[in-house]
């Protein structure tokens, strides 16, 4: 019997069955198949966000496919219920996939779509090998391993399965056998032409012209339960599934030399490689990878909670793949940004740099172009889910919401209020009773001039004046009490005056709102009615 037959003696299917059954897709030229092939360990980062996000484009952009993969090679770190997280995070960044795992099943022709259910795959193509002699057995145990890098540490020579050290590289079928019968356990691992000597180029789509150093390692293709590395899996899904362009993190790099050595030993055609870099952030003067056990920020969930609008996480991404985007997206506020052309060829191929005020920022913008039937809904959306309690406060009046959401909105200079849904019971929970906390009218007045100001304005405010006609009469007040209502003249000669129509502004603000800062006082004072009045009141009383 030969070694091929002897490892694999239950494989009848051949590579060409295979070919046949997962055919050629049939796609126009350019269509990019792409995939993401996440291990399910249930933390989903914003890198996964960064690489779903690159590879959506790049195969939606181009008429192609993407597709998810599983990748629980490794049932150790499988946390139930990842997939599913992973799916529901990436479609909350509208990241849909065109085929493989979904929460009902796997869906298209190129699966199974999660790796261990394709374990009799992989051992068509390991049989293979073996037959051509590109791959073998090893029993060694892990006590050899260990003695075995021990051994090399101490003679400061190169870690690893290799040379003379690949002790079960040659040895007879017999001992094969000896050792199979013996009921030892085995490891496939792959019999590497290659030497540290050689060095050629091969260009990375993000990372450019790369020289390579072959791989002499003969590294494990099959673990001892069958189930295949990353890398053997690799090479053969992404053959099967047809795959054009792998997208993936940069930390995969050192292993591009064994990939390329494996695809060409498989016969396979070699996809094109898009290696992105890690998301970095400043660290007092110094750059950094984001980590998660440093950085919250890091776990994609972070923004749900923080209260960011999808969008505006969607579009600063976009703002740090791709450099033009911002200038575009001024250019066309409105547009789809699905008709924004992406490139990978501007992605820094260092990784790019995660800023989370310039963060801050595209979200005010976000929301300040959102009408205030969409804010009230997606406010209430956060608000249900993180604050139940302000989420019914929204609830009760829906009209009276959306019109205080509307003030400053609209119009070519909208208000840049809310960075996140966080920020709206600061912005304007005082409109509702049970949030209105007065932060107080500090000390530079006395109470006696506030209270002053204060009778006087409710002793000439009247809710059907308009606008104007009510700020004619703060300044009137303003007068009335000696303060400054001409900012010019008051800024010319502020020691003239105790204050001016600012102060006197500021006291009914902080009356009616509690705060010294607050959206548009007059129409604030006209959607809280009589509400208006009472505060008033009630601060005269206190003062
Ligand atoms: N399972 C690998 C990971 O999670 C996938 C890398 C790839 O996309 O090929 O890093």
């Amino acid at each position: 019997m030969d070694l091929a037959t002897l490892l694999f003696p239950n494989v009848t299917e051949t590579p060409e069955d295979l070919e046949s059954r997962y055919p050629q897709r049939q796609l126009a030229e350019g269509a990019v198949v792409t995939r993401m092939a996440p291990s399910p360990t249930g933390f989903v980062h914003l890198g996964n966000l960064v690489q779903g996000l690159v590879a959506e484009r790049m195969a939606h952009q181009s008429g192609g496919v993407l597709f998810l993969r599983v990748e629980d090679t490794d049932a150790k770190r499988e946390v139930a219920g990842a997939v599913e997280v992973l799916i529901d995070s990436l479609k909350h960044y509208d990241i849909c996939f065109d085929e493989g795992a979904t929460k009902e099943g796997d869906q298209g022709i190129y699966g199974p779509y999660r790796q261990r259910q394709r374990a009799n795959l992989y051992h068509v193509y390991a049989k293979k090998l073996v037959q051509q002699g590109m791959a073998y057995p090893c029993f060694c145990t892990e006590e050899v391993l260990t003695a075995m890098r021990a051994d090399q540490e101490e003679k400061k020579v190169n870690f690893g399965y290799y040379g003379s050290y690949a002790v079960w590289r040659d040895r007879p079928i017999e001992d094969v056998k000896a050792a199979m019968d013996a009921g030892k356990p085995w490891v496939l691992r792959f019999r590497s032409t290659g030497s540290i000597e050689n060095q050629f180029k091969y260009n990375d789509l993000v990372k450019g012209s790369l020289t390579i150093t072959e791989n002499d390692i003969d590294h494990v293709l099959l673990k001892a339960d069958g189930i295949p590395t990353y890398h053997f899996a690799h090479a053969v899904d992404d053959h099967l599934m047809r795959t054009t362009h792998v997208v993936r993190g940069d930390e995969w790099l050192p292993s591009l030399p064994f990939h390329l050595q494996l695809f060409r030993a498989l016969d396979f055609k070699i996809p094109k490689y898009v290696h992105i870099g890690p998301l970095m952030k400043m660290d007092g003067t110094s750059k950094r990878k984001l980590s998660k056990r440093k950085d919250p920020e890091l776990a994609l969930t972070y923004y749900k909670a923080a209260g960011f609008p999808v969008s505006a996480v969607y579009e600063y991404i976009m703002t740090l793949l791709n450099s033009n985007y911002e200038d575009w997206r001024k250019a066309n506020p409105t547009a789809d940004s699905d008709s924004f052309k992406f490139s990978y060829k501007k992605l820094n191929p260092a990784g790019a740099l995660f800023d989370y005020a310039k963060l801050c920022d595209v979200s005010k913008n976000e929301i300040a172009k959102m009408d205030a039937d969409t804010v009230y809904a997606l406010a209430v959306e956060f608000a249900e889910e993180f604050d139940p309690d302000f989420a019914l406060c929204l609830k009760r009046d829906p009209d009276f919401t959306k019109a205080i959401f509307a003030i400053g909105r609209g119009g070519k200079k909208p208000r840049k209020d809310l960075a996140t849904w966080l920020d709206v019971k600061p912005y304007m929970g005082f409109f509702y009773d049970e949030y209105f906390v007065s932060e107080g009218f500090g000390d530079k007045y006395a109470p006696s001039v506030i209270r002053g100001a204060l009778e006087a304005f409710l002793a000439v405010y009247d809710p059907t004046d308009d606008a104007s006609t009510w700020f004619d009469k703060v300044k009137a007040v303003t007068t009335q009490i000696g303060f400054a209502a001409d900012m010019k003249e008051y800024k010319a000669n502020p020691e003239a005056f105790p204050g001016s129509v600012a102060d006197v502004s500021s006291f009914i603000r902080v009356a009616v709102t509690g705060k010294t800062n607050s959206p548009d006082l007059y129409t604030v004072m006209q959607l809280l009615g009589d509400k208006a009045v009472q505060r008033v009141r009630t601060a005269i009383d206190s003062l």
